[in-house]
Parts: C-alpha cells; structure tokens; sequence
C-alpha cells in the first residue's frame, strides 16, 4: 500500500492530536495552504466517527489560528473532495484549509460552487 497521508514523513507534520494531524499541501494553491488528515485510513468524511470528527474540528480551529498569525488572510474556504467522482484523488480523507487574499482571484464569487464551473455562476452581472 502507497498511501502517501499514511506514510507522511514526520517533519512535515505541524500539529497533531489523537485522531489526525495537520501539513501544510505539497501543491498550495494558494499560501498557506493547509489540510487536516485522520490518523485512520479511511476514503470518506462521513466515515468519522463523532469524537474523531470532534478532534479534527479542533485541528481545523487551531489551524486557522496559524494562519491567522502567519498569512492574515481575508478569508478561508474549507473543503472535502468526498469520492473520485467529486475529484478525490488521494483515497485517504483530508480537508483543505485554503487561505484566500482579496484579489486573488479577479472575481471570487461563488467560491467552491466553481467545482461545477458552468453551474457555479448564478447570478446575474449588473
Ligand atoms: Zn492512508
Ligand atoms: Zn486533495
């Protein structure tokens, strides 16, 4: 097995707790680009039991506190690719902490709806 959130070398992790652990992603898209990742090998969110999902939460909170201090960005989107047919590629649940900077994209708007770009847009320009 070639899990590579299984086999995360031990320096690039930043935080941990009982259920999971937190590094920043390899291929950032924007800085400070984080993911939160169970301990558990497991494909799914909804797989969680109730206290790991507790436990990631926390992780999640402590994460965006980091970022806070390190990167102050203006906002965040927080996201789950949940199955391969929503774009999961790494079949070990991880959630993005994507820190977001005003201008970073010419028209923010919509945010994760854009992982359906022609469907994201629903509202009309004036
Ligand atoms: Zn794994
Ligand atoms: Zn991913």
């Amino acid at each position: 097995m070639s899990c590579p959130f299984c086999a995360i070398p031990a320096e690039r992790i930043i935080d941990r707790n009982e259920s999971g652990f937190v590094i920043r992603d390899g291929f950032p898209v924007s800085p400070g680009h984080t993911l939160i990742i169970p301990h558990r090998h497991i494909g799914s969110f909804f797989e969680l039991s109730r206290p790991e999902r507790d436990d990631l939460f926390d992780l999640l909170d402590q994460a965006k506190l980091v970022l806070d201090r390190e990167f102050k960005p203006n906002a965040y989107n927080i996201g789950i690719n949940d199955g391969p047919a929503a774009g999961q590629t790494v079949p070990h649940l991880h959630i993005h902490l994507i820190p977001r900077f005003e201008g970073d994209m010419a028209d923010p708007r919509g945010g994760v709806r854009y992982v359906i770009p022609d469907k994201a847009k629903y509202w009309k320009d004036e």
